[in-house]
């Protein structure tokens, strides 16, 4: 596995593989790796002759008073989990290569982000797209992997890549969990233990949502308030969101096969989000 830092060495690098008309697979990270993003590595390695994980924390997609200088940073580990996954290139881009002369384009979707993570972090849809359509035109991937469980920004992508004509298939994976139904997230390496704890509050939130919709409830609004119910017993929760939508990511009233249940809470200082696509199969 080779590790490259610069933009023009990347490009020269995969344009030998571009010319033997070889398939480029691609895997955007933020890095502090974990098992979800092995598994869209592994699925990349698979189906691709060759696989680009890129490990960048993207500034532009963080808020004034976000994590940006606390988010986990793990290269030396990252690599050695990438390469076990089947990843051919670790792409870790220096900040001043990325964003040469300061950054005055930006990559807007305008539909897909008035609700859920759009509404709560404003221009964090825009940094994410951005940065991922400098990506697609640095890496030129014919695949690009994207996890289920941040369910919005795979939709905004998938809308992006369609709007800009993108030669790409974008690949949905499915949410990877802890044993104990907890959804894989850089971010939870920063849990002390009885936060780990509360955090199951999340995917067991989820499970009875999916029970009572299996019941028979389609009230929005009942499943909704249950899932409040349930949150309000935490002490070191703090609710971002709790919505359930449709594809557009609008919210509904009545609940039908493929709206999304969609959780964010802060546990103490850590922000998680979960969510489950009704109709499919259960996984916590
Ligand atoms: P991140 O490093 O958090 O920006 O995530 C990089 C990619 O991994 C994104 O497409 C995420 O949706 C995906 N991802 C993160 N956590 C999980 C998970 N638990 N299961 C599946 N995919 C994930």
């Amino acid at each position: 596995m080779t590790i490259i830092h610069r933009i023009k060495e990347l490009r020269e690098f995969l344009n030998l593989y571009i010319r033997d008309d070889k398939s480029i697979g691609f895997v955007p990270t933020m890095g502090a790796l974990h098992s979800g993003h092995c598994d869209l590595i592994q699925r990349s390695s698979a189906e691709n002759d060759i696989t680009v994980v890129s490990i960048f924390v993207n500034p532009i997609q963080f808020g004034k008073n976000e994590d940006f200088d606390t988010y986990p940073r793990t290269l030396a580990e990252d690599c050695k989990i990438a390469s076990q996954s089947g990843a051919n290139i670790v792409f870790v881009p220096a900040e001043n290569d990325m964003f040469k002369g300061g950054i005055v384009s930006y990559v807007d979707v305008e539909n897909l982000q008035s609700n859920l993570c759009g509404l709560k972090r404003a221009g964090h849809f825009r940094g994410v797209c951005t940065i991922v359509a400098k990506f697609f035109n640095i890496v030129k991937p014919n695949k690009a992997y994207f996890g289920k469980k941040d369910i919005q920004q795979l939709t905004i992508i998938q809308r992006m890549t369609d709007d800009l004509n993108f030669d790409i298939q974008i690949i949905p994976c499915d949410i990877v969990r802890e044993q104990d139904g907890l959804a894989m997230s850089s971010r939870n390496r920063h849990l002390s233990e009885s936060e780990r704890a509360d955090s199951l509050v999340l995917s067991t939130m989820l499970k009875r949502a999916v029970e009572q919709i299996d019941g028979g409830q389609k009230s929005s609004q009942k499943v909704i308030n249950m899932i409040k119910d349930g949150f309000s017993a935490i002490e070191s929760l703090k609710i971002d969101y709790v919505s359930i939508v449709n594809k557009e990511m609008e919210d509904i009233d009545t609940i039908s096969n493929g709206d999304i249940i969609a959780l964010a809470v802060f546990i103490g200082k850590t922000r998680l989000i979960d969510n489950h696509i009704i109709g499919e199969s259960v996984c916590f």
